[in-house]
């Protein structure tokens, strides 16, 4: 990609009114941008990074075994009538009427529709266990929207829910579940808290929150060392039980030809507040600096003089040799200043940067940063591809 041909506002100043370093980063290296308090659109950038969060969840829930669907975020009020949810989640519940008439409102999560979606295919113990999960947004009027994509009132979640005909299958569907998301958060670049929990509205038995130490946390959980810390939740999981299943008559029939609610589990993950989440963690003085794998791009090229010849030649010649490599390459062509390039790149935190400028050629060198660490090594101009080969391998 061409820095000049692609979409990334850059701000120089950090914005009014942010308080979390998360949503300034977001903000600067323009990854988001605020429609209304609690209200987002994810740039580019952004986009991109959250589809990289994504694909790791996926990769992962797939792997243990769960399948991917997708659900309607309008939905009927007497679903949540039958469960009682309507009052537990009054506050947050943005609602409407339709034209008919009938009481609707967008989903803050999917307990019921799925239940009632189960429950019109699933009536014999021979069609359990099953777990389904989608990616979607998810709407809730948030009396306090806060800290940018931390707590929004339209973000994005992973939901998962797992059906099983006794509690060994629930209690095996939820060690997978528990398991996916170690190496989700893992794989994130994040070492999160994990405790037990409060079921609160959801109901239920047994739960473990994900919890990532960070300053702007809003819970409170005690880390390795027993140091209680800060701390933002980016995942819960559930052992529900029969709550939901019996208040819709999800029932199955078990091998003796005897009706049972099927025992259900829930699992969340705050895709969206994930982004923020890893830049708590992963940032200097000077900006983001991306853990590998949810990079929006792997390497930045950066020729500093784009009017010359040589400088671009072998500016060119590194981009498309990555490009052949299926490596993810953003290239600063912009005719800006040496500063403003070296600031901007160290703002999108790009994972490596390979700079080309005319005095190091004369020399016959480039200059390789890795922003990790912001160490910076001057290789000969033709041992930079396989130096950053092997950066990018992790060697
Ligand atoms: P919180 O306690 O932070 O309000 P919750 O317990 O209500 O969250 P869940 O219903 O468990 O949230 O939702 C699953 C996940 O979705 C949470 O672990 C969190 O990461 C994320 N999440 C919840 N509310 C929001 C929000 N308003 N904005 C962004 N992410 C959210
Ligand atoms: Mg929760």
């Amino acid at each position: 990609m061409l820095w000049s041909k692609y979409f990334i506002p850059t701000l120089k100043e950090v914005p009014a009114g942010t308080e979390a370093v998360s949503h300034q980063l977001l903000l600067r290296a323009g990854l988001v941008h605020m429609l209304t308090s609690g209200v987002y659109s994810y740039l580019p950038l952004g986009w991109k990074v959250l589809k990289r969060i994504e694909m790791i969840i996926r990769e992962e829930m797939d792997a243990a075994g769960a399948h991917e669907l997708l659900m309607p975020a309008i939905q009927p009020m007497d679903l949540w009538q039958q469960t009682g949810r309507d009052k537990a989640l009054e506050e947050v519940m943005i609602r409407f009427k339709n034209k008919k008439g009938q009481s609707m409102c967008l989903g803050p999560t999917h307990e019921e529709i799925i239940t009632d979606l189960v429950k019109s295919f699933v009536q014999s113990y021979r069609q359990l266990p099953v777990t389904l999960y989608q990616i979607q947004a998810k709407f809730r009027d948030e009396t306090r929207p806060r800290f940018g994509v931390v707590r929004a009132c339209e973000f994005i979640m992973k939901d998962a829910y797992s059906f099983d005909i006794n509690i060994e299958g629930l209690q095996k569907n939820y060690d997978a579940m528990y398991g996916a998301y170690c190496r989700i958060f893992s794989r994130c670049g994040l070492k999160p808290i994990i405790a037990e929990a409060d079921t609160g509205a959801m109901g239920g038995r047994v739960s473990h929150e994900f919890l990532v130490p960070a300053a702007i946390g809003e819970d409170k959980a005690k880390d390795e060392s027993g140091v209680e810390r800060q701390c933002i939740e980016v995942g819960h999981i559930f052992q529900l039980g029969t709550k939901y299943s019996e208040s819709l008559g999800a029932l199955f029939l078990d091998e003796q030809g005897k009706q049972n609610p099927i025992i259900m589990g829930c699992y969340g993950i705050g895709v969206s507040r994930l982004i923020a989440t890893i830049i708590e963690v992963h940032n200097d003085e000077k900006g983001i600096c991306w853990p590998q794998e949810i990079a929006p791009f792997t390497i930045e090229i950066l020729p500093l003089q784009v009017k010359d010849e040589e400088v671009m030649r072998v500016a060119r010649s590194y981009y498309d040799e990555l490009t052949k490599r299926h490596i993810d390459v953003l290239m600063d062509d912009r005719d800006e200043s040496a500063g403003r390039k070296f600031n901007d790149a160290d703002l999108i935190g790009i994972p490596f940067r390979i700079t080309i400028g005319k005095r190091g050629l004369t020399e016959g060198n480039v200059e390789i940063k890795i922003r990790a660490s912001n160490a910076v090594e001057v290789v000969s101009r033709d041992s930079a591809l396989e130096r950053l080969s092997a950066l990018v391998a992790g060697e």
